[in-house]
């Protein structure tokens, strides 16, 4: 086997150098700005040693990459009972769609596309004022990444407040087939703002420990949810991580993955390593371009598709 510092070395030089980088989203006006020559890798291996190359400590916009934490969490509060809600099923439809909402009843087809990832926000909301939902999500995300000093990008927050026409097209459908139960606004709001966060490959390879490690972070010694529980939430990476091109990533890459619009991929080989990806360039259905071609170079050089049979 390679030797993993080297692999990780290497990937983070070529992805450099490399001339095709895909195009930074712009639908969001405060995305546009970030500079697509970065690329960052942090992988965190079996025995906790980190491998970080390029521009692994640069915080970035995670965008739906959280929508990991905020199933967890929703899971973690209502249980089973969101499936009432959100389907499981990939939706063949880009992220943003609104057209399967209206032949599904407002039932989104799985937590990680938009509108199922607005449900989600909308059950950590019930019972909550929009600051403190937030907040709770904040301190999540730092709890799981070890890390305080997490924050909330208030001026991505607010460019995709001013701009977010389809998500709050989406919310208000939802509202009117009765699955949210909180005023849109209040709900865009906590989705926005979740989206908004910034952090590290660093931060996000640490926080996504627990998916590789049958739901318990090593990183901080502490369990978060049950080993069935983790086994399914990366099922669903799996299957519906990267929207209507999860099934070519999990034909190229082999592992489950969550892809956001800011060009950031959390990935896991369970039992084996947590690994995030950050390259702004997006390709055609909004994944990340060089992020998915660096961990395809790194699963095969490392052998770690999950259907790899050792
Ligand atoms: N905040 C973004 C949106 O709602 C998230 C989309 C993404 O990362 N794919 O459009």
């Amino acid at each position: 086997m390679p030797d993993l510092t080297d692999v990780v070395a290497q990937i983070a030089r070529d992805m450099a150098r490399a001339e095709t980088r895909g195009t930074v989203a712009s639908y969001i006006p405060e995305l546009a700005k970030v500079d697509p020559r970065q690329f960052g890798i942090c992988v965190i291996d079996h025995d906790g040693k980190v491998h970080a190359a390029g521009d692994a400590d640069v915080p970035f916009s995670i965008q739906s990459v959280s929508k990991v934490f905020t199933l967890t969490m929703a899971l973690g509060k209502v249980g089973d009972q969101i499936w009432t809600r959100v389907g499981r099923e990939p939706s063949g439809n880009p992220f943003n769609s609104i057209v399967q909402l209206e032949r599904e009843a407002g039932i989104p087809r799985n937590p990680f596309i938009n509108a199922g990832a607005i449900v989600v926000s909308d059950i950590l909301l019930e019972g909550h004022k929009p600051r403190e939902a937030i907040g709770s999500i904040l301190s999540f995300v730092r709890d799981l990444a070890d890390d305080q000093t997490i924050i909330v990008d208030s001026a991505v927050a607010r460019s995709e407040t001013q701009t977010g026409f389809r998500n709050v097209a989406l919310a208000n459908y939802m509202r009117a087939f009765g699955n949210l139960q909180n005023a849109p606004e209040l709900t865009l709001g906590v989705y926005f703002h979740q989206c908004a966060i910034s952090m590290s490959c660093r931060q996000l390879a640490t926080a996504v420990q627990f998916l590789a490690h049958d739901g318990f972070n090593p990183a901080v010694g502490r369990r978060v949810v049950s080993s069935e529980r983790a086994r399914r939430i990366a099922a669903l990476m799996l299957t519906c991580g990267h929207y209507d091109g999860s099934g070519d990533f999990a034909f190229q890459v082999g592992i489950p993955g969550k892809s956001g619009v800011g060009g950031g991929i959390i990935a896991v080989v369970p039992g084996k390593a947590a690994i995030a990806v950050w390259s702004p360039g997006l390709n055609k259905v909004g994944n990340s371009l060089l992020g998915a071609v660096a961990l395809e170079r790194l699963t095969r050089a490392m052998n770690w598709s999950i259907f790899a049979s050792r």
